[in-house]
């Protein structure tokens, strides 16, 4: 392990640093931390130089990053917590490491303000989804650079994102900045299998520690770049669909498959799956999709389609338009409430009919829609009693965040700064991240991507060949220290 560390800083030096790598030895856990060097310490970076080398400091700790494999299950983030909180010790702000369970971690640090304004909270998971070598050009938890990107599994979601936010905390503590607010670190665990002992146990365990906090800033963002890199726009997330898994179960008599029963409970389920697959959810416009496709209208450069965009309600009462609108997978899924059908479970042997059959479904609320009021719908759609539909556990309701915010100014004009036609939009997420745990509190939470990310490579997330470029990483670090300093510095 230390040995592939010394070589990935090796191959690091991508913006001709000339420094000797000089790694040093921290770390308040048993065993001894080798530390990437600190490649800037005066202040706040003043020109593009400086912020190169910020940089390339955040890659030299993205390669390390990596190199911890936090592949969940079983994720063993203790080992990502003991490194982060090394990282943290040696720049002086302490952390404390919470062990839910055994190589289970939560990593809570937090840099005192002067306390005039409430503090803000950087979120960051620990864990990652598996990653297949075979499928990979490079090993994808070597903490590889090559062709002018960093390699790795959690890249992108969300070592990458953590290390921007890290990096932002370094800078202000460098510098010495004078700050308003407190500004919270906290790494968890278990966001990828989407329950466990992370944020969630977090909120409910420790709620004091975080209850005061004005604003957070969590994955779940984009920064929408063309091919040749020009940004298209910068996406806030503001809000996310509720998952309201369900499991549909039939109940028959069992026999041996040569003998075939009336009330086999396969055939019985089936029935049932296959009016859930053929039902047409009903097309809902929120205020958040009306106003997120309305931006949209002004890139998009077909002719109708950008009517449609631009005013959504009309195009969904011409049939044409709606077809060919749902027809796209993302507009399909903020229009309406989705069911995907995804697990069966039957007999285990061809020749035995079992005794009950089962069928799990993904589906998916849209803000401000009644778990309750859509199970209800769907018992009527499948119209036979001896089919059981119940949710797989609790749920909640789809969470929003406003706008109307300091935070999201700041982020407006971070982008401004960058671009003045730049435009900033509130794409909902079809998916969720942590983010309903706290804006639950009432915490306004955004979902803030530091990188600039094209098509091709948006889909390194949960994919193979996760990279982030090196020029992308020195933007979000430049970026998102620029967000947060213009709401925490004094
Ligand atoms: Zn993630």
């Amino acid at each position: 392990m230390r040995r592939r560390v010394l070589v990935g800083l090796c191959s690091l030096c991508f913006v001709g640093c000339v420094r000797p790598l000089r790694p040093s030895l921290v770390g308040p856990s048993a065993q001894p931390v080798l530390l990437p060097p600190q490649l800037f310490r005066e202040g706040v970076p003043k020109n593009d130089a400086e912020w190169r080398a910020a940089g390339q400091e955040a890659a030299t700790l993205l390669s390390q990053y990596i190199a911890i494999n936090t592949t969940n299950p079983p994720g063993n983030e203790l080992k990502a917590a003991h490194w982060l909180r090394s990282v943290l010790g040696r720049e002086g702000i302490e952390a404390q490491v919470f062990e839910p369970a055994p190589g289970k971690a939560n990593l809570f640090a937090r840099v005192q303000g002067d306390g005039t304004r409430r503090p803000l909270i950087f979120l960051n998971h620990m864990d990652v989804v598996l990653a297949s070598p075979e499928y990979w050009k490079v090993d994808p938890f070597g903490g590889v650079v090559k062709d002018g990107y960093m390699w790795g599994r959690g890249a992108l979601d969300m070592k990458g994102e953590a290390i921007a936010q890290l990096m932002t905390l370094i800078i202000l503590k460098r510098a010495g900045a004078p700050l308003k607010r407190d500004i919270i670190f906290l790494a968890t665990s278990d966001e990828e299998i989407g329950a466990g002992v992370g944020a969630g146990w977090f909120v409910e365990n420790h709620p004091d520690l975080i209850r005061d906090a004005e604003f957070l800033i969590n994955e779940g963002g984009t920064i929408r770049a063309d091919a040749s890199g020009h940004i298209e726009y910068y996406g806030v997330g503001t809000t996310e669909k509720s998952p309201f898994w369900l499991d549909v179960t039939a109940q028959g008599t069992s026999g041996h498959g040569s003998r075939p029963t009336p009330d086999n409970p396969v055939h019985r389920l089936v029935r049932a799956l296959n009016r859930i697959a053929t039902w047409q959810t009903p097309l809902v416009v929120t205020p958040t999709v009306e106003r997120y496709l309305h931006d949209l209208a002004t890139i998009e450069t077909d002719v109708a389609r950008r009517a449609w965009l631009a005013d959504v309600r009309a195009a969904l009462k011409d049939s044409a338009a709606a077809r060919a609108l749902t027809a796209d997978l993302t507009y399909n899924a903020l229009l309406r409430n989705t069911i995907s059908i995804t697990g069966l479970k039957g007999s285990d042997k061809t020749n035995v009919i079992p005794p009950v059959a089962s069928a799990a479904l993904d589906v998916r609320l849209l803000p401000g829609q009644d778990p309750a009021a859509f199970l209800a719908e769907l018992i009527r759609v499948v119209a036979d009693s001896a089919v059981k539909i119940t949710p797989q556990g609790p749920n909640w309701p789809a969470t929003e965040s406003p706008t109307d915010t300091e935070l999201f100014r700041a982020i407006v004009a971070a982008a401004h700064a960058r671009d003045p036609d730049a435009f900033v939009t509130t794409p909902p997420l079809t998916g969720f991240t942590d983010s309903h745990y706290f804006r639950r509190l009432g915490i306004v939470s955004y979902g803030v991507s530091p990188f600039p990310l094209n098509q091709a490579e948006s889909r390194g997330v949960h994919g193979n060949d996760e990279r982030v470029s090196l020029d992308a990483l020195t933007f979000g670090v430049h970026f998102i220290y620029d967000v947060v300093s213009r709401v925490v510095a004094r």
